[in-house]
């Protein structure tokens, strides 16, 4: 489709011919066509002044942005492990029939396409898949034939999405708009609301776990003309959608936090990163924004759509992506504390941490430190996914140990437990009088619970194609390290592997761990690390059956080892 010239100089002059929006103007670019051609490429360098190759590579960066035909109407399956157990093999062999395409491919008018893409954070309603950027979950195969039909006769789809809340209230309101006037920061000082925050001990809620406190202090010491704050709701960690329900039910109480940020370091500019699997609560959240009155401090607000790079969660890549670059994680320091977007100091802290400063404000320090531990105190929602009775959202304290979560939540014969994503660690029913915290088991929110019917490998290699996938590819060790890491474990699934390569994973997940630039390739190894301690047996039985295939049928065990790593290898490399 060619463009009319007048569509892409309408879309420049809506962002000033601002380089730095480029985010925003290549979404503009995709509405209608579904992809930004040449032409557009060589129209937009000219009206933003960039080279047609910074263009392309920051289109080539995001899963979402296109630069051939890819669809008027697109479909994205979640291929997360999740859904893979909720059968969503099934539902792909359904869309792929129903429309005579293979995943990867455009229907031949040119309509639709389909493709696959990483969690998309409805975990709890799986097997589920972005449908024109809306979620539509709970799929079987009689609602695919439907869809399909929709589809091709011009209709729009039904979105449906269910918030889980099974156990919620201990610390956070719920309620919907509560009066700020009730909150303490409508008359604090901006360093009294920096000491109550600092003495809550509020703990970042992303996974890292840096002290809110410290992080609010540090940026309000600096001198500037100005200041940002910004709310990480890029939350892509599979198995993790807390947030998503906290910006569906309580997006005031995150202004609030916003706000009480922005009076305490002095700033008036928040934004919002919001990851573009959660498009469909944009408009929403726009609402919440243009409502929004605080007697407690007046921000200017705005919303960034990202395009699909779990690697955007990381602050700093977060930012690149903010000025409307490849979203690769920068070199610290200097720490967006001091120098951070536009070179401004500026905080970066997730959904969940500011709806929590929010109540702090609302309610008591004391309170808040009544729950979790000494050095996780508080509370902290766990999205909880995989063989429960009951998936969803759960209020807990720090400090719960997870055999309590189990009950809770009706696991369903656990064998292997994922705290906190594939990037946190996995333990057996051995361990799970551990207690999740940061002194023993830190999560950034998630927890999935598998079954003793569960092929672990299949679920240790489902992670490992995730951080391959989702490397930026900056630095070498997670570029090339994560596709090793892989490749072993692919071997000890095969029964292929070595006795060394026991060693071998160890070493690399080291190597990996310790000399990436940011916290993907510092994390990625933890599932192989722990699931080995986890299950040393597991990966006994991997070396064992080599021996039987050297013996009995070498050629054919070195047939499919080389097969599956070609074909991961051609999965990992799709646009
Ligand atoms: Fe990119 Fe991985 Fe390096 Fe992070 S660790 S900068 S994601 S290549």
């Amino acid at each position: 489709m060619i463009r009319r010239e007048s569509e892409i100089e309408s879309i420049l002059s809506k962002f000033q011919n601002d380089p730095s929006r480029l985010m925003d103007i290549l979404w503009a670019c995709h509405e209608g066509a579904g992809y930004v051609s040449k032409s557009d490429l060589t129209q937009l360098s000219a009206g933003m002044g960039v080279s047609v190759a910074h263009i392309q590579e920051v289109l080539s960066f995001y899963h979402f942005f296109r630069q051939v035909p890819s669809g008027r109407r697109t479909i994205y399956l979640d291929n997360s492990i999740i859904a893979q157990h909720a059968g969503m093999s099934e539902i792909k062999k359904a869309f792929e029939t129903e429309l005579g395409i293979k995943v990867g491919g455009v229907t031949e008018d040119g309509q639709i396409g389909l493709f696959e893409t990483s969690c998309i954070g409805m975990s709890d309603q799986s097997p589920a898949a972005l449908i024109d950027f809306l979620p539509v979950t709970q799929l079987t195969v009689q609602r695919v034939r439907e869809i399909c039909k929709e589809l091709k006769s011009g209709l729009p789809v039904q979105s449906h999405v269910s918030n889980y809340l099974r156990s919620v209230g201990l610390f956070i309101n719920w309620s919907k708009s509560l009066p700020q006037t009730d909150s303490r920061a409508v008359s604090l000082s901006a360093s009294e609301i920096l000491n109550e925050i600092k003495a809550s001990g509020l703990r970042g809620c992303g996974g890292a776990g840096f002290s809110t406190g410290k992080k609010w202090e540090i940026c309000k010491s600096y001198e500037s003309p100005k200041k940002y704050v910004i709310c990480n709701a890029d939350e892509g960690e599979p198995g993790t959608f807390k947030d998503r329900v906290l910006l569906d039910e309580l997006p005031d109480q995150l202004l609030e936090g916003m706000a009480i940020a922005g009076k305490c370091i002095g700033s008036s500019e928040g934004i919002i990163y919001l990851r573009a699997e959660y498009r469909y609560l944009l408009k929403s959240l726009q609402v919440a924004i243009q409502k929004f009155r605080s007697p407690i401090h007046q921000m200017n607000f705005r919303i960034q759509l990202g395009a699909g790079a779990y690697v955007c969660g990381e602050e700093s890549a977060l930012l690149e992506s903010l000025e409307g670059k490849r979203g690769e994680p920068r070199i610290k320091p200097p720490f967006p504390v001091e120098k951070g977007y536009h070179g401004y100091p500026t905080i970066v802290n997730n959904v969940e941490t500011f709806v929590l400063a929010a109540e702090v404000m609302r309610k008591s320090v004391d309170e808040f430190r009544s729950h979790g531990t000494l050095k996780s105190p508080g509370v902290r929602l766990l999205s909880v996914s995989g063989d429960v009775g009951l998936p969803g959202i759960y209020e807990v304290p720090w400090g719960i140990s997870v055999a309590d979560v189990l009950l809770l939540v009706q696991a369903q014969d656990p064998a292997l437990i994922q705290i906190g994503g594939p990037s946190g660690v996995c333990i057996s029913l051995d361990e799970i009088d551990r207690r999740i915290s940061f002194e023993d088991l830190p999560t950034g929110g998630s927890l999935m619970v598998f079954s003793q019917s569960r092929d672990k490998f299949e679920i240790l290699l489902n992670f490992m194609n995730f951080f391959v996938a989702e490397s930026c590819g900056n630095c070498t060790p997670c570029r090339a390290g994560n596709v090793i890491l892989r490749d072993l474990l692919l071997k000890f699934k095969l029964g292929y592997a070595q006795k060394e390569d026991i060693d071998k994973l160890k070493q690399w997940s080291n190597l990996v761990s310790k000399t990436s630039r940011c916290g993907l390739g510092a994390t990625s190894p933890n599932v192989l690390t722990s699931s080995l301690k986890a299950f040393p047996d597991l990966y006994q039985s991997g070396i064992n059956q080599r021996e039987r295939h050297h013996y009995f049928d070498l050629s054919k065990a070195t047939a499919a080892y080389d097969s599956t790593i070609q074909a991961l290898r051609a999965e990992s490399a799709k646009p």
